[in-house]
């Protein structure tokens, strides 16, 4: 087995030492990480621990059986698939139907052929590999859906996850969190003048500096269009206004090399707050910033507004 191959953790559960070590010479040879338990009890807690991708299991032990234990380990939602193998003397079609509606993926009678077993191991792998890849695909799938593509940033739906579970956090322990919109200045001119490709450019060059400015225990994404938004908790009115203008006057200050020319370009900001116990609904603090948002486009562009926190308890 190569270095970067997967490795396949095999948890043997039987009460038999013989029956323990005939397995382990079976499999010795072979490219598995093998771990032994004695009876279902030790095998849950050895499940829990290690995760393994495959176990093999005898039906009859002392303390729980073979099936008890294919259905405390298809209860177990926290790991990934594993593929069960129950083994058994008893070749009655009754228990096997038995054994299968409890979970498990595949039997053996014993006492059992080598090359069978090793077989229908083989298939367990497979079945494995297959679980494995459709969970990284699933994952990039689910990464996928919460990115916005342009600027790598989340995208609305994950800062409104984020965000709510934040918020909750807030009124519970009390801090800060506020809520900034960001919305670049005349935008559509840039589109219209120098193209959608340079617009593109200014949107990306927008999200890594908001990105830079941005703590690591806090977030920022895009929600679309021109339109920004960043939830900065555990700091105060004043601070959180001098972080917001910092991040506009150095994106004021950057010239973009378009057609020729270098261009500067804006952006306005609205704020909003919470401070206290009531917990906010995250749209409504959306909305506060947006009409902040509002308010600093009318009043020329290329300036920040800020709403005081909801709900301050003063004193
Ligand atoms: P204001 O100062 O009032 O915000 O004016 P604005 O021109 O920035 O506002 P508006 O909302 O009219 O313009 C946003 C523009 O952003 C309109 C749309 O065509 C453009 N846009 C939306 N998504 C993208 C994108 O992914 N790339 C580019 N290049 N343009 C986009
Ligand atoms: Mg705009």
């Amino acid at each position: 087995m190569s270095a970067s191959a997967p490795k396949y953790e095999v948890l043997v559960v039987d009460d038999s030492p013989v029956y323990r070590k005939l397995v382990e010479q079976m499999l010795c040879d072979e490219p598995y990480s093998l771990l032994f338990a004695p009876n279902g009890e030790e095998a849950l807690r050895m499940f829990e621990e290690h995760a393994p991708c495959i176990v093999i299991t005898d039906w009859m032990m002392p303390d729980i059986s073979g099936p008890e234990l294919c259905q405390r380990i298809r209860a177990d939602k926290t790991q990934p698939y594993t593929y069960v193998i129950l083994m058994t003397s008893n070749t009655e079609k009754g228990n096997v139907v038995k054994g299968l509606q409890a979970g498990a993926d595949d039997y053996l009678t014993k006492p059992f052929d080598p090359g069978e077993m090793l077989a229908r191991i083989g298939v367990g792998r497979r079945i494995v590999d297959l679980n494995r890849e459709l969970a990284a695909k699933n994952q990039k799938l689910e990464e996928a859906a919460r990115t916005d593509p342009l600027t790598g940033l989340p995208n609305r739906r994950a800062i409104e996850d984020w965000a709510s579970k934040q918020l909750r956090g807030a009124a519970r322990h009390g801090y800060s969190l506020w809520v900034v919109l960001g919305d670049i200045d005349c935008f559509k001119n840039i589109n219209d003048t120098f193209g959608h490709d340079a617009g593109d450019a200014v949107l990306k060059t927008f999200a890594e500096g908001l990105k830079k400015n941005t703590r690591a225990s806090d977030i920022c994404g895009r929600l679309g269009g021109d339109e920004f938004l960043l939830v900065v908790t555990h700091v105060d009115t004043e601070h959180v206004e001098a972080t917001v203008n910092r991040f506009r006057e150095q994106f004021a200050a950057l010239s973009f090399p378009l057609a020729g020319q270098s261009v500067g370009v804006t952006a306005s900001f609205g704020v909003a707050g919470f401070q206290g116990k009531d917990v906010q609904e995250f749209s409504a603090l959306v909305r506060k910033a947006d009409q902040m948002l509002y308010e600093a486009k009318r009043a020329g562009r290329n300036q920040v507004r800020v709403e005081l926190p909801i709900d301050v308890k003063v004193g």
